[in-house]
């Protein structure tokens, strides 16, 4: 069972959150609760450290994130005692989650449960701080990007060969859209891996990218649940489980990210693979990219590519020290909306449909990328929300199951099964 800032946040959320994990015990299962830091503790730890250096020390900055998760673990195992339960809180180090050692964004390489097991076997119910780990080879402590705690759950389930990684949110589970923008947005009862996997990358931060390919490629099943109200949230599962694929599923979108053009990149082969080399090594995850052709011989070509905001500054720097291009210029103010939809792979249209949506709102498609099952447009920021507005309602997301296409081929929407 995993708790989100948000479910832990005020004194009442967190004994709420000590009694559905007692419940569950009490219904007599085996519990591990992994939590995230209380409310904004992660954004404020972030502020204390920008108030003190601008350019963190990334090892001191784990030290610092780390201890926003652990606060609610403790808290959560006294609220436990109080309900007459045995509980024993734990840091990602102390619970076996190894990392490999990029400070602020690990990956998890390996899970040695042994300690968990014990305590379990003891009657336990165990608490893991979310969101961090340490590295054997610098023996430090780390953490592992903004939404992490979600990646802990599901490695812990996989190591523990739970029977489900229960992720207890602020909303009843992942919707067609984000609920907070498009109020009519549907829970989705299912979401395949490969979907969910799209709209993770693509800005639905219901769950961390890294958490559902974790849970994909272990086999974890991921239940996407409310912590405010009972009811059954979302299943994750693999696609050959779902009914049918869904023509669109989902419209994400995202605000933080930020476009790099580079100018004059010489025209010669090599360049490409040097750049984007120099941001591979600096850690940087490129998402959009396009390369136009010179317009003439003497003019080198423009490459324009999108990097998560936090990391833009690293980017250039990378850039910068590879002297690749003439000029380097850009854009913090970008947004991004995409549609996800698994059986988009065998449906021509669904990309010039969103176009013309686009469109028809005056929104003026800067860049655009596809995958087999996903279409995005980089648009400007402030149009994001008409953007997904515009084709959740133009692709009928909010409706209940419509399973017919309409003759102009305009209604498409599909729906899945409960
Ligand atoms: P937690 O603190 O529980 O980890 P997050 O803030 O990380 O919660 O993620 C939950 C939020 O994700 C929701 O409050 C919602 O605004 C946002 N969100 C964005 N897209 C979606 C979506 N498609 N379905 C559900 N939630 C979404
Ligand atoms: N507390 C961390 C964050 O805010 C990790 C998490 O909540 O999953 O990103
Ligand atoms: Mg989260």
């Amino acid at each position: 069972m995993k708790f989100g800032g948000t479910s832990v946040a005020e004194p009442e959320d967190l004994k709420r959150a000590a009694a559905r994990i007692v419940a569950e015990r009490e219904r007599g299962n085996k519990v591990v609760a992994v939590l995230s830091a209380r409310g904004e503790t992660t954004d404020d730890l972030l502020t204390m450290a920008s108030e003190i250096s601008e350019r963190p020390s990334p090892r001191e900055m784990d030290m610092l994130l780390s201890t926003g998760e652990r606060i609610s673990c403790a808290l959560c195992a006294m609220a436990i005692w109080d309900l007459g339960h045995q509980a024993i809180s734990l840091t990602g180090s102390q619970a076996g989650i190894v990392t490999d050692s990029s400070h602020t964004k690990a990956r998890i390489v390996d899970v040695r449960a042994g300690r968990i097991e014990q305590a379990l076997e003891q009657d336990n119910i165990v608490l893991v701080a979310g969101f961090q780990g340490v590295s054997t080879d610098s023996k430090d402590v780390t953490t592992l990007g903004r939404g992490g705690s979600d990646t802990t759950a599901v490695a812990l389930a996989a190591a523990l060969d739970a029977a489900v990684c229960e992720i207890y949110t602020d909303v009843a589970g992942v919707f067609s859209a984000d609920p907070r923008i498009v109020s009519e947005a549907r829970k989705l009862a299912v979401v395949s891996f490969e979907e969910m996997l799209e709209m993770a990358a693509s800005g639905a931060r219901v769950l961390q990218l890294r958490s559902v390919e974790y849970a994909r490629n272990h086999g974890v099943r991921i239940h996407c649940r409310s912590s405010f109200e009972q009811g059954t949230g979302t299943l994750v599962i693999a696609e050959d489980e779902t009914m049918e694929n869904p023509f669109v599923t989902a419209v994400t979108h995202s605000a933080d990210e930020a476009r790099v053009t580079l100018s004059g990149v010489r025209n010669e082969p090599g360049i490409a693979g040097r750049i984007f080399t120099a941001l591979a090594d600096a850690n940087v995850n490129v998402d959009v990219i396009i390369q136009n052709e010179p317009v003439s011989t003497e003019h080198g070509a423009d490459l324009s590519f999108t990097v998560a905001r936090d990391d833009l500054a690293t980017a250039v720097a990378a850039i910068r020290a590879e002297n690749g291009a003439d000029e380097v210029l850009t854009d913090e103010q970008i947004g991004k909306v995409s549609i996800i939809g698994a059986g988009m792979r065998s449906h021509p249209g669904v990309a010039a449909k969103v176009f013309r949506v686009l469109g028809g709102e005056g929104i003026n498609i800067e860049m655009i990328s596809t995958s087999p099952i996903k279409i995005s447009c980089v648009i400007a920021a402030e149009r994001v929300d008409d953007a997904v507005r515009a084709l959740h309602r133009a692709f009928d997301l909010g409706a209940d199951a419509v399973f017919e296409e309409d003759s102009t081929g305009e209604h498409e929407a599909r729906a899945h099964p409960l």
